[in-house]
């Protein structure tokens, strides 16, 4: 059966000497894999598309296993990302969040549009590392480890100061800090942030801005409880790190 349909690459694989299967989100089917014949030579039309962040309409056939990618179009070659080897960096942080917190062929258009307005923004000259981030909190219950931001994970009760466990996943407040050793203090913006961002629509969100120490202790909680919650250790994170010790130095 043939479709046509929008979506991103979020993945490619090389297959063969000449050929690539690249993973699509797409908007109607969700996220489904295709192998891109040819796309490794350079003459192939395939070959100017099958890659990591091409956005746009593709023309597919698709059985019960691997379909075939016939055609591609772009309808956003974002410029501006591709241009930046940081906002590329954690474009493909996004990218590698979607991929590992979807299965295949289990649409999702609250997902898709979610991808899609981050990516959008990023290309528009929006802070990399906060659309990352807000991308990032919006899609813990993807991952069915939604953090408790609205009162103390441990007691239940609603207070005015937090501090966040990792462990405990969620607020804990002062009363209960000692059941977390380990529990992270948070500035208090951070704390009316966090709630905020889980709770908002992305439109309304796209317009945060922050500061640098702002973003960089929201990022220190978010990637450890990927991490110790979901088991997800994000390779686009490391090389992230890698670029920001490259760049202080
Ligand atoms: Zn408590």
């Amino acid at each position: 059966m043939m479709a046509k349909t929008e979506g991103f690459i979020i993945r490619t694989t090389d297959y063969g000497e000449s050929n690539k299967i690249v993973t699509l989100y797409t908007k109607e089917f969700g996220k489904i894999g295709l192998m891109a014949r040819g796309a490794k030579k350079p003459k192939n039309p395939l070959s100017a598309v099958s890659h990591v962040l091409f956005y746009g309409l593709c023309l597919f056939s698709k059985g019960r296993g691997l379909g075939t990618l016939y055609q591609a179009e772009t309808l956003n070659a974002f410029r501006t990302v591709r241009e930046d080897i940081e906002k590329m960096g954690y474009a493909a942080l996004v990218l590698e969040l979607t991929d590992r917190l979807t299965e295949e062929r289990q649409p999702s258009e609250s997902i898709y549009h979610l991808l899609q307005a981050i990516l959008l923004l990023m290309d528009k000259g929006k802070d990399p590392a906060v659309l990352a981030a807000l991308f990032a909190i919006k899609m813990m219950p993807q991952a069915g480890v939604a953090p408790e931001l609205t009162h103390c994970v441990h007691c239940g009760q609603k207070r005015d100061n937090y501090a966040f466990s990792i462990m405990n996943g969620g607020f804990l407040c002062q009363n209960c800090i000692h059941t977390d050793a380990y529990a992270i203090h948070l500035s208090p913006v951070v704390q009316k942030l966090l709630p905020l961002i889980q709770s908002v629509p992305m439109e309304r969100v796209g317009r945060i801005n922050l500061k640098a120490k702002t973003i960089g202790e929201i990022e220190s909680i978010i990637y450890a409880y990927y991490e110790q919650n979901a088991g997800i250790k994000l390779r686009s994170r490391h090389f992230l790190e890698q670029l920001s010790k490259f760049r202080t130095e």
